[in-house]
């Protein structure tokens, strides 16, 4: 209580905190200061505007701190923070597992309208996905279509264990199957020729590129769920040359790419039979994802 004379505001440690996290070169400084500032004093960004003249007491500082400090050495805030929003809905984030990035919603986008004739259909529509990190996509699909069943894999079992706690959390536990293992691998034999939808954000940058991360990204998401081999084309070819075995005939692929990508990914899912092959771009006008079908006779003859 003595010490309440000197209490900075919650404007005062804004103001410096943006200005400490923009010289350490944190991109959005201010909105980082906020966010952490929301966190530790258990409001939201909204109400921490409201109480702009509140002092934040000493224990609160020291905590917002160590916060801020691990924020200015790189530290991801959706990791801080230990939760992100992922198409309209709060996921789980734990240290070593990929964090979903805002271009990725574009991905679950182009599947819902994929999936949307099965909406239904009158049997349960079936999902794979492949490399699943906290679930984003698997579990935003699950909810967006009520009897979806996902069945995802990850090398990652911290991935694993999270996707299954954010798909209990967010009411699609039951439907969501998540698997560690490598690729196709860990999957049950019985999907072969049952998946109506093949989604993946997998690796894809050059191995060669990865040291020229930005520091968040390279130190602190998982080299696994980044590198995709020397052309950063390694998991498509993968995927491509498995899609027949595990689509259903008419079954659709869907997949991530990074932005300059799109021609050499067409080339690839085309190469193994996909047909209608598709480049969609993000919201930043970027080439982003890459989607085809299997065709009826082809799967059927393979
Ligand atoms: N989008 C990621 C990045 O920040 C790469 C993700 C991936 O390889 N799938 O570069």
């Amino acid at each position: 209580m003595t010490s309440a004379a000197v209490n900075r505001t919650v404007r005062e440690l804004l103001e410096l905190t943006a200005g400490y996290l923009d010289q350490k070169g944190v991109t959005s400084a201010r909105l980082n200061a906020e966010r952490l500032l929301a966190d530790v004093l258990g409001l939201t960004r909204l109400e921490l505007f409201c109480q702009h003249d509140r002092p934040v007491l000493a224990v609160e500082v020291a905590r917002y701190r160590e916060l801020v400090r691990r924020r200015a050495g790189g530290e991801p805030l959706q990791q801080i923070l230990g939760e992100t929003e992922f198409y309209g809905r709060p996921f789980k984030m734990e240290p070593g597992v990929f964090i979903p990035r805002p271009e990725t919603e574009r991905l679950v986008e182009t599947c819902l309208k994929l999936l949307e004739p099965l909406r239904r259909g009158d049997r349960t529509p079936v999902a794979v996905e492949i490399g699943c990190g906290s679930g984003a996509i698997g579990v935003s699909l699950a909810c967006e279509l009520p009897r979806l069943q996902v069945h995802a894999s990850d090398v990652n079992p911290a991935a694993v264990a999270l996707m299954l706690r954010n798909a209990r959390a967010l009411g699609a536990g039951p439907r969501v199957h998540a698997i560690e293992g490598s690729r196709f691998d860990p999957l049950a034999a019985s999907l072969r020729g049952q998946v109506d939808l093949l989604v993946s954000n997998p690796p894809y940058v050059r191995s060669a590129d990865i040291a020229g991360l930005s520091v968040e990204v390279r130190d602190h998401d998982p080299v696994a769920a980044l590198d995709g081999g020397p052309d950063g084309l390694k998991f498509y070819r993968a995927i491509a040359s498995a899609m027949r075995d595990w689509l259903r005939p008419g079954g659709h692929v869907a997949v991530e790419i990074g932005d300059d990508q799109g021609v050499d990914v067409a080339a690839i899912l085309a190469a193994s039979g996909g047909l209608e092959v598709v480049v969609t771009q993000d919201y930043a006008g970027r080439d982003r994802v890459v989607t085809a079908r299997v065709g009826e006779a082809e799967a059927a003859d393979g």
